[in-house]
C-alpha cells in the first residue's frame, strides 16, 4: 500500500481540519497518508502499480522493490493501472514521464479524457494501452496476474463534468487474479454505490480494497459549507444503515478501506468509527502497508 489516502493526502496543505491538525502536530494516532497508490507483485521482482498518485515520486523513494538497479535506468515497473481520470490518480503519470519504461493501461474513454483534454499528457501517449471492460490482461509481463477492469458506478471528474459526460467506462474496479492459486483480489477506490456487479466483485475476490473517502454523507458540509455530498462527489459513505460496512462486514477473507479523506474520523485510530469499523472486523489500509493474497 503506496498511499491510503484520498486526494489531497492527510494532512491537506490547505486544511485545518480536527485530523489535520493532529496530523500536523505529529499525534501518533492520526499519522500522516499520501495520496491513493498501491504496486502489485507476483515475484516480487516486477511491480504494477495501481493510479499513480501526485506522491508517486516519494512512494517510490520508500519501496524499495520499485527501485532502479544500481548504475542503470533500469525500473522493475511494469505497468501502471488507472481506475479512473481523477486528479489524485493521474497526476503521478506525469511525474513518471522520464523514459517510460512501463505501460499504462486504462479504457479508451480514460486515456482519450486524459489526452484531448490536457496537452501535457500527449508526453504519455506512447505509454497508453487501452482495454476494453472485463478484457484480460497480463501484469508484470508474466503469466501468474490477470487483471481485468469492470464499471462501477461513480462520478465523471469534476475537470471534464463540463467536457464529456459520463461513461461506463470513466470509473473502473480492478480485478487481478493469480492464476497460480485462483486466489483474486479487488481496488475500487471510487464507487458510488454498491451495485449488483461491483457486489459480486466483492463478493467473490479473497482480498478487497474499498472506497471509504468518508464515513457520512455530509463530512465535507460540515467542513465546507456548499461542499457536495459524499454521493454526489461518487463516493458511498462508509457509515450509516445505507453504508458499505454494514454490507461488507460480512464477507469471508479481507477488506480494507483505502482512499480515506483526511476529514474520515476512521483515520484517528482512537475514534468511535475506527473501533467500529475494526469490530466489524474490517481494516482500514495503512501507508507502509504490505498484503500477500
Ligand atoms: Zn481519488
Ligand atoms: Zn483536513
Amino acid at each position: 500500500m503506496l498511499g491510503s489516502a484520498a486526494g489531497g493526502g492527510l494532512p491537506q496543505w490547505n486544511c485545518g481540519c480536527e485530523n489535520c491538525v493532529r496530523a500536523r502536530a505529529g499525534d501518533p494516532a492520526v499519522p500522516p497518508r499520501t495520496q491513493p497508490s498501491l504496486a502489485l507483485s507476483a515475484d516480487g521482482a516486477r511491480w504494477s502499480l495501481v493510479n499513480a498518485s501526485p506522491d508517486v515520486r516519494h512512494q517510490l523513494a520508500n519501496a524499495k522493490g520499485l527501485w532502479p538497479r544500481a548504475g542503470t535506468r533500469d525500473v522493475p515497473l511494469d505497468t501502471v493501472v488507472v481506475t479512473n481520470a481523477d486528479i489524485d490518480h493521474v497526476l503521478g503519470l506525469l511525474v513518471l514521464r522520464e523514459a517510460l519504461p512501463h505501460r499504462i493501461v486504462t479504457t479508451a474513454w480514460i486515456r482519450d479524457a486524459l489526452l484531448d483534454h490536457n496537452a501535457a499528457f500527449r508526453l504519455l501517449e506512447p505509454a497508453f494501452h487501452a482495454v476494453k471492460l472485463d478484457e484480460p490482461f497480463l501484469l508484470d509481463r508474466g503469466e501468474a496476474l490477470e487483471a481485468r477492469l469492470f464499471p462501477v458506478p461513480g462520478k465523471v471528474p469534476t475537470w471534464l463534468a463540463a467536457l464529456t459526460p459520463n461513461a461506463p467506462e470513466a470509473t473502473l474496479g480492478l480485478r487481478v487474479v493469480d492464476r497460480r492459486s485462483g486466489r483474486r483480489l479487488v481496488v475500487a477506490p471510487g464507487v458510488r454505490s454498491l451495485d449488483s456487479g461491483t457486489w459480486a466483485e466483492l463478493a467473490a475476490s479473497e482480498l478487497r480494497f474499498v472506497d471509504g473517502t468518508f464515513w457520512s454523507a455530509d463530512e465535507l458540509l460540515r467542513h465546507r459549507p456548499g461542499a457536495p455530498d459524499a454521493i454526489a462527489m461518487g463516493h458511498l459513505p462508509i457509515g450509516g444503515r445505507d453504508g458499505s460496512l454494514a454490507r461488507l462486514a460480512g464477507l469471508p477473507g479481507r477488506t480494507l478501506y483505502l482512499h480515506m479523506n483526511n476529514t474520515n474520523p476512521v483515520l484517528d485510530a482512537g475514534s468511535a468509527e475506527a473501533a467500529e469499523v475494526r469490530r466489524l472486523g474490517v481494516e482500514i489500509a495503512m501507508d507502509g502497508m504490505e498484503l500477500e493474497l
